[in-house]
C-alpha cells in the first residue's frame, strides 16, 4: 500500500487533481471534509459549545463554520484550542480509512488531500508528497472567481499560508495547474502510471 500525501495553496487545484487520481482508480481522502465531519461529532459538538458559546451555532443548532473561523482567524490561542479537539478527531479517522482500504487492497494507492501538511509538519506520514502548483497571480485569480471576493481578500487569504513557491521546493512531485484541466490531466496520468504503478 502507497500512501501519498496532496498538498497545494488556497484554491491551487488540490481538489482537482485528486478527482482526477480518483477516476485512474486511487482511493482517496481529503482532510478538509474530514474537520467537517467531526464538528457533526457529539463529543467534539460539546466541547466546542462549552467553550465557545451558543455563538457558534446557526439556526438549526449546527455548529456553523463562518463563525466559528472569525473567532479563530486572529487568535492563536483559540485556534489551539479547537485544533486540540478536532485534530485528533480528523486522525482517528484516516487512520481507520486507511486500515479499512489496507484489509480489502493491499496494493491500494490512496491520496490524501492536506492543504496545511507543510505548515503541519507532516511530511512523515507519507511515502511520497506531490504539490499542486499555480502562481501566485493564478491563485489569486482563481480565489476571487471561485469565492466571488476582491483581490485584497484574496490576497488577505494567502497570507494565512506558507507561499505556494516554499511549498514547490519542497515537493518531490509537481503538478503544474496553470494550464488547461487536460493538460493537469496528462499530469496527473503521467505520475499514476510511470512514478506511483510503475514503481
Ligand atoms: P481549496 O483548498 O482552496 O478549496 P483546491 O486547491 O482544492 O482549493 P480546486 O477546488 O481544485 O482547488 O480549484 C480551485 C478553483 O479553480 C475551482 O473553482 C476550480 O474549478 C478552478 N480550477 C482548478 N483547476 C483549474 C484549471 N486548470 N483551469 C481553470 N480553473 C481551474
Amino acid at each position: 500500500m502507497t500512501v501519498i500525501g496532496l498538498t497545494g495553496g488556497i484554491a491551487s487545484g488540490k481538489t482537482t487533481a485528486r478527482k482526477m487520481f480518483e477516476e485512474l482508480g486511487a482511493y482517496t481522502l481529503d482532510a478538509d471534509e474530514l474537520s467537517h465531519k467531526t464538528l457533526h461529532q457529539k463529543d467534539v459538538y460539546q466541547k466546542l459549545l462549552e467553550h465557545f458559546g451558543n455563538g457558534i451555532l446557526d439556526k438549526d443548532k449546527k455548529i456553523d463554520r463562518k463563525r466559528l473561523g472569525k473567532i479563530v482567524i486572529n487568535n492563536k490561542k483559540e485556534l489551539k484550542f479547537l485544533e486540540s479537539v478536532v485534530h485528533p478527531k480528523i486522525a482517528e479517522m484516516r487512520d481507520a480509512f486507511i486500515e479499512n482500504v489496507k484489509k480489502k487492497d493491499k496494493d491500494a494507492v490512496i491520496i490524501y488531500d492536506v492543504p496545511l501538511l507543510y505548515e503541519k509538519k507532516m511530511e512523515n506520514m507519507f511515502d511520497t508528497i506531490i504539490v499542486v502548483y499555480v502562481d501566485r497571480k493564478t491563485q489569486i485569480k482563481r480565489i476571487m472567481e471561485r469565492n466571488k471576493i476582491s483581490e485584497e481578500g484574496a490576497e488577505k487569504r494567502l497570507k494565512l499560508q506558507m507561499d505556494i513557491e516554499e511549498k514547490k521546493k519542497k515537493a518531490q512531485i509537481i503538478i503544474d495547474n496553470r494550464g488547461t484541466l487536460d493538460d493537469t490531466f496528462k499530469q496527473v496520468k503521467n505520475i499514476w502510471d510511470k512514478t506511483i504503478k510503475g514503481g
